[in-house]
């Protein structure tokens, strides 16, 4: 049996390492293995890492996004070949059931988000793909690894479940809780609507001034006394709130700053993960006509926001910094490393880390 490296996670928290364990076969027909070239870690990932993901299948291979080449396909596969450069979708779709026709691939029946949950993932050399037809995309030539990578979920989750949910529109005052990687690409796609004012909140002042200097924001606050930051959005408003809350981290006390920020008619959208409940002020929210929206990204947005990214509308690149898109998969869970760095991303004022397979 051909063998692989790969990060597994055990089933414990803060259990994961690089292993050797068995490089994956083609299964159904419908499949393709993808050997991995560029990867990434997701917030996601450290929720799992953290112990806070239920449903997580012992041992498994931990990542869902991911650029690599195709290695081989099923027989049922007829969009690719052994060869071609693809982008890897977080989510798996058949494209073929009730909720795929939907169009709401985070559902598909048997699909949905799997990869690096309930199989094996992209933070490896090798992974394998179901449903390869609907769930990688084409990468186009010439463009730079470490801007498509952003495209498997970062990119796609904070266009359509923050500014698509949110349903922002021109004028409008939005707030995005939450200056990591999630919350900056739904201010980078915010941007397309052209809202009036961008209010991003953070505990952390130096997320909050490259939100402000690089990527767009016109207004920065900080969260570390909640009341004061709630009366500071208000004063930024003229008293009135904001029209779009995004809540992008996924803890009760950025739900609640959201729900207490938004002004009658407005949206609130929750991008974070959640692994508690919230309080959810229904009390005062029920005679505010404010629309509540969750959800699982379903990347359907995967081709525009690419040619987004081709065409250099979108700053892909900006959602890495330079020095954090050199590690190595052999070395990822090295200390100072991928994993290392990106678990303490404030410490290493860090966004997304670049990882690139150089085993195999
Ligand atoms: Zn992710
Ligand atoms: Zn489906």
């Amino acid at each position: 049996m051909a063998k692989m490296k790969a990060v597994v996670y055990h089933g414990k928290a803060n259990d994961y390492t690089l292993d050797t364990i068995d490089k994956p076969k083609i299964l159904k027909d419908t499949d393709a293995i993808v050997k991995i070239t560029t990867t990434t870690i997701c917030g996601t990932d450290l929720h799992i890492s953290h112990g806070h993901v239920d449903y997580m299948t012992e041992d498994i291979v931990l990542g869902h996004e991911g650029v690599g080449i195709v290695e081989e396909v099923g027989s049922g596969v007829s969009n690719f070949k052994k060869g071609d450069r693809v982008i890897i979708s977080c989510v798996t779709s058949c494209g073929k059931c009730e909720y795929c026709k939907r169009g709401l691939y985070a559902h598909c029946k048997d699909g949905g988000w799997i990869l690096g949950h309930k199989i094996n993932g992209t933070q490896a050399e090798y992974v394998r793909i179901p449903h390869a037809d609907n769930s990688l995309y084409a990468l186009p030539k010439g463009l730079p690894e470490e801007k498509a990578v952003m495209l498997s979920d970062i990119l796609p989750t904070g266009y359509e479940i923050g500014v698509k949910y949110g349903k922002i529109s021109p004028s409008q005052t939005v707030a995005i809780v939450g200056s990591g990687p999630i919350g900056i690409a739904a201010l980078m796609t915010a941007q397309f609507y052209s809202p009036s004012k961008i209010i991003m909140v953070d505990l952390d002042d130096k997320r909050l001034d490259k939100a402000v200097k690089i990527f767009g924001a016109t207004h920065k606050v900080n969260s570390k006394n909640q009341e004061e930051a709630i009366k500071k959005i208000f004063e930024i408003t003229d008293g009135k709130g904001v029209d779009v809350a995004l809540e992008a981290v996924g803890f009760p006390a950025t739900f609640d700053l959201c729900q207490r920020i938004i002004n009658p008619g407005g949206h609130v959208s929750v991008l974070g993960v959640h692994g508690k409940p919230v309080q959810f002020n229904l009390n005062e929210l029920w005679i505010k006509n404010i629309t509540l929206s969750t959800g699982l990204v379903c990347t359907f947005t995967i081709p525009e926001l690419l040619q987004g990214v081709v065409d250099g509308k979108i700053k892909a690149d900006s959602l890495s910094n330079k020095e954090h898109r050199s590690f190595k998969l052999s070395k990822i869970c090295d200390k100072d490393n991928a994993w290392d760095v990106f678990s303490n991303a404030a410490k290493h004022d860090a966004l997304k880390v670049i990882v690139t397979n150089d085993i195999s």
